[in-house]
């Protein structure tokens, strides 16, 4: 009976051997408790239907009107994209692109890149260029963001609420759908089983204790001289032991988000008019609007979202580099399960940009009524995608191999 294949835990370096999972199974990290991998029934039929079906919706979503602003008698209807212009049009070609891309570039290309993937191995066919369009896939997975856009267009809409009528489009629901079916479409794709499908040239196995390589993408592990280039045989990615300058890369951008986190809370986000008047909004005084109006429940989730997350995060970013440094022994499971945490959450608090983003669409109305996004909002989107990039390049099995060292230490000392 041929051996199970070598997993390298992600999170935490440790070399295992996983048993073959029972249907729905899932096999955790014997020392950190991540799941190493997980079994979805009928993966590849599932989920090749719900990309088709996603495809539909995605189209649906960005050919219709979206929202309409009715206010004394006049509309303005927005489709999908009408944020993205008017902000680049407004000259914050900056936040444009950052909402261009994780609100409609990066599900559509993963939605295209999965069918790309997935039909092919269906009809039982692996063509040459599938590895590299699935790694692809999944880089661009963490910066699609729609679910945190239709909160973001829930907020706004209350905003507006006894300001005008907003009335929704024909978009807006398919959109609605669209999240879910992403939603259930990631939830039903196995990546261990498309990887699986990929045949490898022979290579020397890799025995624990070799100075081996794990590809972070495509999880494979590759024996010291298996890997011609610096390149992981299977999917074509950079190999590196840990991912590389960890400590110094994540330093400089947590320390750049927290610069650009003082002018993101300070500066205004964005200028509404009125009727002739004219009014600045901080992240904040957006907060207490919404408390003041009754919607503590929205109020709360925007608080928690732009104001508390943005923060903790940066904290625990800063916490685990200097426990990295310090060589703490202090309960490295804890600390992995935190990191694990920064990197679920992070990405919902883009949803002040969304707003900013829904309400410029929206509000175009002059002097009677108009939104325009002001620099603070430039600064809060910096925050967002550069504290998303730090989790990215902390590697947390930084945390472990401090400890790994002392342990041999320990055996090495009489
Ligand atoms: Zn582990
Ligand atoms: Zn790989």
């Amino acid at each position: 009976m041929p051996q199970p294949a070598l997993n390298e835990c992600l999170e935490c370096g440790l070399l295992q051997r996983c048993p073959p999972l029972p249907r729905g199974g899932a096999a955790r990290c014997v020392r950190c408790g991540s799941v190493l991998r997980r079994h979805r029934p009928d993966s590849l039929e599932r989920t090749l239907a719900l990309t088709l079906a996603g495809l539909v919706l995605f189209v649906i979503a960005n050919a219709f009107p979206f929202l309409a602003f009715r206010m004394q008698g006049q509309v303005t209807e927005t489709t999908l994209l009408t944020g993205v212009a008017e902000l680049y049009r407004g000259g914050q070609w900056e936040i444009a692109l950052v909402v261009l891309f994780t609100s409609v570039l990066a599900p559509g290309l993963q939605l295209l890149l999965l069918l790309a993937v997935l039909a092919p191995l269906r009809l039982a066919r692996v063509p040459r260029w599938l590895p590299r369009l699935f790694r692809w896939m999944r880089t661009l997975a963490p910066w699609g963001m729609m679910d945190v856009f239709m909160l973001g267009i829930l907020v706004a809409v209350v905003k507006l609420a006894d300001m005008a009528t907003i009335v929704p489009g024909t978009s807006l629901f398919a959109f609605a759908v669209l999240i879910l079916v992403l939603a259930a479409a990631q939830a039903s794709l196995d990546p261990d089983l498309v990887w699986s499908r990929v045949a490898l040239a022979p290579a020397p196995a890799p025995r624990p204790g070799d100075a081996h390589r794990t590809c972070e993408v495509c999880a494979l592990v590759t024996a010291p001289g298996g890997a011609r280039d610096g390149r992981c045989p299977r999917c074509g990615a950079a190999l590196h032991r840990r991912k590389p300058e960890s400590l110094q890369r994540t330093w400089a951008l947590v320390l750049a988000a927290l610069i650009c986190y003082v002018p993101a809370n300070l500066l205004p986000i964005m200028t509404v008019t009125s009727l002739g008047r004219s009014q600045s909004d901080t992240i904040f005084s957006g907060v207490v609007f919404l408390f003041s109006h009754g919607m503590w429940p929205l109020g709360l989730v925007v608080f928690v979202a732009s104001v508390f997350v943005p923060l903790l995060k940066l904290l625990i970013l800063v916490g685990l580099l200097l426990s990295v440094h310090t060589r703490t022994r202090w309960r490295p499971r804890e600390r992995t399960r935190l990191y694990r945490l920064t990197e679920a959450i992070g990405r919902w608090s883009m949803v002040d940009v969304y707003v900013v983003t829904i309400l410029v669409a929206l509000v175009r109305l002059g002097n009677l009524a108009s939104v325009e996004a002001e620099a603070g909002a430039i600064f809060f989107c910096a925050v967002v995608v550069l504290t998303m990039i730090a989790a990215m390049s902390f590697d947390p099995r930084l945390i472990w191999d401090r400890l790994e060292l002392q342990h041999v230490r320990d055996r090495r000392a009489p």
